[in-house]
């Protein structure tokens, strides 16, 4: 099986790529100890000890996420790196379909990379893999059907979608999960129509969609570099072209509406437009969002404290779901599933005016997007203060 980190969902969270890639814009990752990370970065990169610098146990998390390699007695980040530091400059969905289309099985960040052996795109399959099957009309699948197809079959991950649907109908399985695999899976479910819930992921988009993406899905190929850390940087030299490749439209997947209402207002930003999509997809995510009223069944709005339940008595849940990071930040990944700790429930009106005043605050902040979480929720906070009942 694939190889990736283990135990390390955390790190490979969006919002965490994006400060570990500030980091290493101005400090070496390499050569840093364990204080100033965590000071920059908040993530706790334990152990706590001076025997074990922070390269020893995260350089793996360091190379997969594609933010650094070695460089002399050093390290240097990458183009991916200034990509994932600068406010507005890629998206969750941008960045994770490259993941998918640049991770290789044997990886040049772990043991055994060898430039000649045959390369597998892992990831790239997973993505492929799902997407065939969401266009036959399966919107959920077992991360462990994913493994065992992908161990079956000998796939490379640049196989057409005939081929991908010829493979998803022999319906593979098995019950003993590889643990790295399963892990690296579920890095990739931050993707806005993807959503995760325990060992299997959710795809939320139509059929059209799912064959337009998996359309423009292609290995990051070329020939390979000796050196590991010579073809990392290689490899993500390519970032930029390789993202610009791909249409993320989701087209005909319902998303139109929400924008049509809360974000004509900023076009002025082709970048901010594409942060806010894939925003807008996390939100209109049929599973995520059925997920949350799962789990918070409630009919109030968060912001102007309304129930709806009393003032729309014929319809049970008239409320949407709000996500509080970044506009670009994909839904978080832990051990256990989807976090829905980042969204909450407002009603059409008030999403509404959230999303205009995020416009407004952004345009006067000179800012593309959030720099982090704890600026997005506390401009949320902001405009619910602000916000006024009519009289
Ligand atoms: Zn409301
Ligand atoms: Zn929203």
């Amino acid at each position: 099986m694939w190889n990736w980190d283990q135990g390390r969902l955390d790190y490979f969270q969006f919002d965490n790529l994006k400060k570990i890639a500030r980091f290493a814009l101005t400090n070496d990752l390499r050569l840093t100890d364990r204080e100033t990370l965590v000071t920059a970065t908040g993530l706790p990169f334990l152990p706590d000890s001076d025997r074990y610098p922070p390269w020893r146990n995260y350089s793996r998390v360091f190379g997969l996420s594609l933010i650094c390699a070695k460089h002399g007695i050093g390290s240097r980040p990458t183009k991916v790196a200034q990509a994932l530091a600068a406010d507005g400059a890629t998206t969750t969905d941008e960045y994770f379909h490259f993941l998918c289309e640049a991770s290789t099985d044997p990886s040049p960040v772990l043991k055994g990379w060898d430039r000649t052996a045959q390369r597998r795109y892992p990831l790239l399959f997973s993505l492929k893999f799902l997407l065939a099957r969401s266009a036959l009309g399966f919107d959920t699948t077992s991360i462990s059907e994913i493994v065992a197809s992908y161990g079956v079959s000998n796939f490379i991950g640049d196989e057409d979608q005939a081929s991908f649907v010829t493979l998803v109908r022999k319906g593979h399985d098995i019950d003993n999960i590889d643990r790295q695999a399963a892990e690296s899976i579920q890095v990739i479910a931050q993707i806005s129509y993807l959503s995760l819930d325990r060992r299997n992921v959710t795809v939320s988009l139509s059929s059209d969609d799912a064959r337009n993406i998996f359309q423009q899905l292609a290995p990051i190929t070329g020939d390979p570099k000796e050196d590991g850390a010579d073809e990392i940087f290689r490899i993500t030299e390519l970032f930029e072209a390789a993202v610009n490749e791909l249409e993320l439209d989701y087209a005909s997947t319902a998303v139109s509406d929400v924008e049509e209402a809360g974000f004509s207002a900023t076009t002025t930003f082709a970048e901010g437009a594409k942060t806010r999509k894939t925003h807008l997809v996390i939100e209109r995510n049929g599973k995520i969002r059925d997920e949350f009223f799962k789990t918070n069944p409630t009919t109030v709005c968060d912001f102007c404290h309304q129930d709806t339940s009393q003032s729309y008595p014929w319809t049970p849940r008239i409320l949407d779901v709000h996500h509080l990071l970044p506009l670009c930040s994909g839904a978080r990944t832990s051990k256990t599933g989807t976090m829905l700790d980042d969204l909450v429930a407002v009603c059409p009106t008030c999403h509404r005016g959230v999303h205009r005043y995020y416009d407004k605050w952004l345009k006067s902040a000179d800012q593309k997007d959030f720099l982090d979480a704890e600026q997005a929720k506390m401009v949320y906070d902001k405009a619910k203060n602000e916000y006024r009942t009519g009289l």
